[in-house]
């Protein structure tokens, strides 16, 4: 006689394969699923839980493929503020993406790597940590609401061996970020992250990469990267080289061919009108990374806005005090000049550029307006303005570009990255509970599933399912998990597939998905009628 904890009762299941679905129930024991399929006994039972999920689809948690919650996870109420997650179907976070991780936390670094975590996340941390290991351990203590599989960062391991330092780092350097590396590997991280769009990941060279990923190669694990380069850029480079979004696929396929680790190509997205052209030859180079054998795959999320810094804008040169070099009126005048070029060249707007987030409370009025809007407002010039802002608004202000693949319902680039077999899907988003919201928090994997699916028919439900579970899973190594299988972790999704879809816009972006039945993170039902449970502390910390 079966004995479950809770059952789901007939409802379609997927598989997260990408098989076809079977109708039938699962039954979960032990935070497990226990059985699959035609349970014939399922109307027997009392005592025991059920939900019935009749014309409901019946799918593994979403994956959340690339998350900075990494740095909301360690705050005690986190749960209500990562609530629109569970809510949107997401049972395990991947964090600790581009490069800036919240440990390890050397001397060298325990001031500046709180201090670049601040984009990530508003509230004060109570840094309880030095290591990989005691951070994660800190995670499991004080309880987790949704699965956490953590990266390490190249930004964190740099800075705690040369601090802000812009200069390359020398072999002994290099052998103690490896030797970092390595042992955030073994405490239990999966992998390690770049960002080499960020201060202090943009001052590495490949070698560097090279050397601080070589732990992979022994102890397992992926290599995430947000690459050089999502523009097309081509001044100074011969007519048939390939732009600088393009060849930057083979600096993260470079780690992969030195260590034969599988590699993420993080947010596979084209910044401003110009790159979107050159979408169809990066996706052909991507394609022939992996007819050569490269184990490659990409991320990407539904909307054509992503979030990011105030100070994604300035060059290398200005990173290491933006303030000083907006003040001092010779880099001004640079820095400006150099502006209005790159939006010339890279068709970008500052109508695109919203402000999300200020951190000084004097300005909470900017939040939701775009830099043109505010130089309207103030009858300035727009690049002016711009600089103006980074000089008050401060290094941590948060925006979101809507020129990512497109603009508006003008999404040809997007929707080529999220029909291709190998992108995985994320939210990639900054939720801290605070200023204005990137949609993607609420939407992502409802939009996927309702706009992308049921309404264009750009994939298959069966395939998109797979994509943000199996193969999501399959790409980290979370072996346990991703699947509708006897014995695997009970994260499950219930959904109506007829309803399900992003309420979002862009003018009212925190709007609760519809559709979302229930979700249950290792058997416990966390969210129910859509709505979360933000006390539930079900999630765990998924070590290699
Ligand atoms: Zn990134």
């Amino acid at each position: 006689m079966p004995d479950y904890d809770l059952v789901l009762r007939n409802g379609t299941i997927y598989d997260g394969n990408g098989s076809e679905p079977i109708d039938g129930s699962i039954g979960i024991r032990d935070g497990k699923i226990a059985a699959v399929g035609e349970l014939h006994d399922v109307d027997d039972f009392t005592g025991q839980e059920s939900i019935d999920c009749h014309g409901m689809a019946i799918a593994p948690g979403f994956i959340d493929m690339h998350s900075h919650s990494d740095w909301v996870l360690p705050q005690p109420d986190h749960g209500k503020t990562l609530a629109p997650l569970l809510e949107q179907g997401i049972t395990t976070l991947v964090a600790g993406n581009c490069g800036c991780t919240p440990a390890p936390l050397t001397q060298l670094n325990e001031r500046l790597v709180p201090r670049l975590g601040r984009l990530l996340h508003d509230e004060t941390l109570d840094y309880r940590w030095r290591d990989m290991g005691e951070f994660l351990s800190h995670l499991e203590c004080q309880g987790l609401a949704l699965n956490c599989a953590q990266l390490v960062g190249h930004g964190s391991l740099r800075a705690a061996v040369k601090g802000i330092d812009s200069s390359p780092a020398d072999e002994q350097e290099l052998a103690a970020m490896s030797d970092l590396a390595r042992q955030a590997l073994d405490q239990g991280a999966i992998g390690i992250s770049t960002g080499l769009g960020y201060a202090p990941g943009i001052f590495a060279d490949q070698r560097e990469l090279i050397a601080v990923t070589a732990p992979l190669a022994e102890r397992g694990g992926i290599y995430t990267s947000h690459a050089r380069s999502y523009v097309a850029l081509t001044t100074g480079r011969d007519d048939s080289a390939d732009p600088s979004n393009v060849s930057a696929l083979d600096e993260t396929a470079a780690v992969f061919r030195a260590h034969g680790v599988k590699v993420q190509h993080s947010h596979l997205i084209f910044v401003g009108d110009t790159t979107w052209p050159t979408t169809d030859r990066a996706l052909e180079h991507f394609e022939s990374l992996i007819d050569e054998g490269v184990d490659i795959a990409c991320d990407a999320f539904p909307y054509v806005g992503g979030n990011t810094t105030l100070i994604v804008f300035l060059p290398a040169w200005a990173l290491a005090n933006p303030r000083a070099a907006i003040q001092d009126p010779v880099k001004r005048d640079k820095l400006a000049t150099s502006l209005q070029r790159m939006q010339h060249l890279f068709g970008m707007r500052w109508e695109d550029t919203q402000i999300l987030w200020v951190p000084d409370s004097r300005y909470r009025s900017y939040e939701g307006q775009t830099i043109a809007d505010i130089a309207k407002e103030r009858g300035t010039d727009p690049t002016q303005t711009y600089l103006d802002l980074v000089a008050e608004l401060g290094s941590e202000t948060r925006i979101i570009n809507w020129n990512y693949s497109g603009r508006d319902d003008e999404e040809t680039s997007l929707r080529k990255v999220l029909l291709h077999s190998h992108t995985c899907f994320e939210t990639d988003t900054i939720l801290t509970g605070n200023g204005f919201d990137n949609p993607a928090s609420y939407g992502t994997f409802p939009r996927l599933l309702g706009r992308y699916v049921r309404e264009l028919g750009l994939l298959t439900l069966p395939e998109a399912i797979r994509r943000m579970t199996g193969y999501s899973a399959e790409r980290m190594q979370l072996h346990d998990r991703g699947r509708i299988a006897e014995g695997l972790a009970a994260d499950v999704v219930v959904f109506d597939p007829e309803t399900i879809g992003d309420n979002t816009t862009r003018s009212a972006p925190n709007l609760a998905p519809s559709g979302i039945q229930s979700v249950i993170i290792n058997g416990t039902p966390v969210v129910r009628g859509g709505k979360a449970d933000p006390t539930l502390r079900a999630g765990a910390v998924l070590r290699p």
